[in-house]
Formats: C-alpha cells, structure tokens, sequence
C-alpha cells in the first residue's frame, strides 16, 4: 500500500510510530510538508526557551498506550528542566521538538518514508487510486491518504489584519517580543493558554510596560496541580464506554471521589464557579492548591485528555454542555504550568498585568489601539491576537486541499466543522481537523490514540 501523509507535525509523528510498530509494512510512506518546522510543526519549532510544554510528561508522550515513552527519552535531561512547584520536568517547547524529530527518525529508519517539503493542494480520484498535487508541480498516485495538517490560526475578531501594531499570530514568541516597544503598552486578545504564552515570553524579555488580558469572559486557564499517581477504578475506558449524558460521566466522578472520601458536591461547586468568581482570586487559590492533597480535579484532568475522546463521542448531550460550560470545560482541561501561574501572579500583585472582560471592541485609534469593555478599556500600542480557534478549523494551507477532498466526495463537512470521512474509505484525518472530536484542541494523547488506530485501519485496508 503507498500512503501519502499531509502535513509533517506531531500527528504525523504518531502515525509514523505506530505504523513502524505494526508487523505488515506499507509500500511506501511520502510525507508533504512545506515548512521549516518538519517533524515538529506550529507548537514545537525553535522559540524562547520561556516557553515549555504546557503538561507533564504522563501527557507527552507520542506514543499511544506507553505513558512512560518520553519521560524515557528526557531521561537526564529531565533535571536540568524541574518545575519545582510542579514536581516534574518541563522542557522548552523546541526541546520536545528534538523528541518528536528522534521519534520520526527511528520510524522512517525502519520504513520506507520519503518526505516532501512541498504543500498538498489537491486529491483527485483515478479508478481506485488517489493523485496527490502539490504547490510545487508534483503529482503521485497513492492508495490511501492521511491528512496531518494540524489546526487554524487566530480568527481576526476585530479586523485589525494589517493595521501597525496588531499582532495577528503570536507565535513564534521570539518574533513577536521582539517587534513590542521595550515599555509599550501591550493589549492581548483572549485570556486562554496562548495568552498565557504572550505574557510569560514578555516577561522573559523583561518588557517594562503594561500587559492587559482581554477576552469576553475573562476565565483563565486552571492550574495543574503536582501529579500524584492514582489508579482509577470508576473512571475507566471500559466505564464510559457505558455512558449516554454528562450525569452518567458525573456519576462515575462522584463513585471515584467517594472512594476517596472527597466530597463530590464541593468540588462541582468549585467547578461551576469557574466564570463567576473573581479570576485573580481564583489564580491565587489555584496557585495554594499545586500541592493540595485532594485528587478530584487531577483525576478529571487526565481522564480529559486520555479518556475524554472516547467519552465525548457517547455522550448525547455534548451541545447541551457546550452551550452550557464551553469556557469552564476548556479552563479545566487546558490548564496552565505552574511555572506560568506563578509569573501572571507576580505579575499582576505588581500591577504589571490586568484582566479586562466583557471585551466588546478593539479598534485603531493613531497612534495605537482603543479598547472597548464592560467597565471601560485600555489604551494600547501593540495589540496580541491570543484567540484560541475552534479546534475544527480548516488551516489556511490546507484550505484548497479541503475543497479538492470536498469537491471530489473524498470528504464531507461535519455537522460541528471538521472533515467526516466514511468508515474504509481511501481517506484518514488525524488531529483538530476530524470531526466529531471535543471542543478541546488535541493535546498529545489524543492525536497519538488517533494515530494508533488511522495506522491500524491502514494496515487493515
Ligand atoms: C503553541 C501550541 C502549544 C501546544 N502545546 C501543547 C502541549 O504542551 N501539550 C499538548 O498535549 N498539546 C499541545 N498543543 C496542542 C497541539 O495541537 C498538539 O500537541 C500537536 O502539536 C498537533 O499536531 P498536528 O500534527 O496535528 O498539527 P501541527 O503541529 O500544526 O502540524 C501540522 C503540519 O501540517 C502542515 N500542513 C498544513 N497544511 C498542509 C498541506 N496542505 N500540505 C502539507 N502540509 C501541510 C503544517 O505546515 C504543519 O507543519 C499545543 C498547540 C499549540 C498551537
């Protein structure tokens, strides 16, 4: 069989591993990535050293069912990277770059994998087989196709593309602190982890001037708290393949929590909370709470990111929780490092920093930015676009490979965004693109179980 993969970042990755894993081997593996950033893609490229992975290494790992896989690559470079309130090691974002470039390389070593630095731009079918084009002129007929073409960039809320000063993608950090004026005034779209990313590479460069946190609700991102091994006996997979509503998954929460002798009631409530308490005094409890003993928020916390997945896709109320608790669902599984919390703290104890909600407009106003909120807004000469996009959206690089994949019935749009593809059909998405998945950008885990069984229907077909 000849696959053909779009798109060279960590879900590649996944793929590759899994499939060099399997006893049959395929024909031929190309890889189309047009970027620098081969094997590590938007998230793990060359950046400030600031910046590390946003989870311990339990979530980390590429390789699905062996947990252990990358804190054995970290090996002894683990201690040179403990976060000390953490209790775990957390690299610089380029440096689990150098995993994912490792783990590749092994794989392609052991399978027959030619890589393409040029960009997908269509797929045709011929009889059974499908032709791959690329930007570059090329063509190739291949029997299955694997799109790994990762997730969107920030949506434009305000349409300030191209005015001086607007910061339309943040990343790479090292870019965008370099062009902020030493002691400008900085105003950030959005209150989630890449705005968190903003706020710590600033400080890092020791920007003087004042950070603003703008966003509609003003919820930050939860803590992680330190890890504590816990094997759960309720919130299992083989459980919430059981599961049809939230009050189901709840209940297999509350049934662990009362094992524990935790009270499940206090720790709803507290969740509930999440958009109504004040979000600086809920840093601050947070930041009390890293080496709290309680186990319930670090159990829905993993199981977010490693059972999640399977549980979204049973459950027959999930609009019903979007509707509901979108932000506070996305705060509690997409948490920040404490090593992050503890500097947005300092910063806003020093004044520093501040939180603005009910953000409503950020217009041009020569010189700078005027921002319009409930309570007022600031001024601002260098507006940060933090806008987390919604996980289903369609990459800019990929948009003319979508239509073709559309075009041509290869694909249909999901009911939510993202690409529905027929259970055997020639086509495969791993990554934010599929549909059906949670509101949730794939964190590692989720792209790597998804990985595992694109590689096995693969070898299967
Ligand atoms: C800044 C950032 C930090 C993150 N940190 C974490 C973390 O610490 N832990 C965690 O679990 N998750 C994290 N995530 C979530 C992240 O989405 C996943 O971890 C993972 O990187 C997704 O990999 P991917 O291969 O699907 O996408 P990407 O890494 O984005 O790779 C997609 C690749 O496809 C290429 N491509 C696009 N279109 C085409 C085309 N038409 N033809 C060929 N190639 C194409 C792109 O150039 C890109 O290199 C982070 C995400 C971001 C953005």
């Amino acid at each position: 069989m000849r696959i053909a993969i779009a798109g060279g970042g960590a879900a590649a990755v996944a793929l590759l591993d899994s499939l060099a894993r399997l006893d049959a081997r395929p024909a031929s593996v190309t890889v189309f990535e047009p970027s620098a950033r081969l094997w590590s893609g938007r998230a793990y490229g060359p950046d400030l050293d600031a910046v590390r992975v946003n989870a311990p290494p339990v979530i980390m790992s590429i390789r699905d069912g062996d947990q252990g896989h990358y804190a054995r690559w970290l090996g002894e470079r683990a201690a040179a990277h403990l976060d000390e309130r953490f209790g775990v090691p957390l690299v610089p974002r380029a440096v689990y770059g150098e995993y994912l470039h490792e783990v590749a390389t092994a794989a392609a070593a052991r399978l027959p994998v030619d890589v393409r630095r040029d960009r997908v731009t269509g797929v045709s079918r011929r009889g059974v087989e499908l032709v791959v084009r690329t930007s570059g002129g090329h063509e190739q007929a291949v029997d299955r196709m694997v799109l790994c073409v990762g997730g969107g960039t920030p949506h434009d809320l305000f349409g300030l593309a191209g005015t001086p000063g607007y910061v339309a993608d943040p990343y790479p950090l090292a870019r965008t602190v370099r062009d902020v004026p030493h002691d400008g005034a900085v105003a950030v779209i959005g209150s989630g982890l890449t705005a968190v990313d903003v706020v710590v590479a600033l400080a890092s460069a020791g920007h003087a001037g004042p950070i603003t946190l703008m966003s509609r609700s003003g919820v930050l991102p939860h803590v992680w708290q330190r890890p504590v091994r816990h094997e759960t006996r309720h919130l299992t997979a083989a459980r919430l393949r059981e599961v049809r509503t939230t009050g189901d998954v709840a209940r297999l929460v509350r049934a662990e929590l009362d094992d524990l002798g935790e009270d499940f009631d206090a720790f709803a409530a507290d969740l509930l909370a999440t958009p109504l308490e004040d979000p600086v005094v809920r840093l601050r409890r947070q930041l009390a709470a890293i080496d709290a003993p309680e186990l319930g928020r670090r159990i829905v916390q993993q199981a977010a990111h490693t059972l999640g997945p399977l549980a979204w896709s049973l459950l027959e109320d999930r609009d019903r929780l979007t509707a509901a608790h979108h932000r506070t669902a996305v705060s509690v599984s997409s948490p920040m490092v404490p090593v992050n919390a503890v500097q947005l703290g300092r910063l806003l104890e020093a004044g520093q920093l501040t939180l603005v909600r009910g953000l409503r407009a950020v217009v041009p106003s020569h010189p700078g930015f005027r921002v319009t909120a409930r309570g007022g807004g600031p001024r601002a000469d260098v507006v940060v676009n933090a806008v987390n996009p919604p996980p289903h959206a369609v990459p800019e690089a990929a948009a003319s490979l979508v239509a073709s994949l559309l075009a041509e019935g290869l694909a249909a749009t999901g009911p939510k965004g993202g690409l529905e593809v027929a259970p055997g059909a020639a086509l495969h998405v791993v990554g934010d693109l599929a549909a059906g998945g949670t509101f949730v950008t794939s964190s590692i885990p989720a792209v790597a179980a998804q990985a595992a069984a694109t590689a096995r229907a693969l070898i299967a077909q």
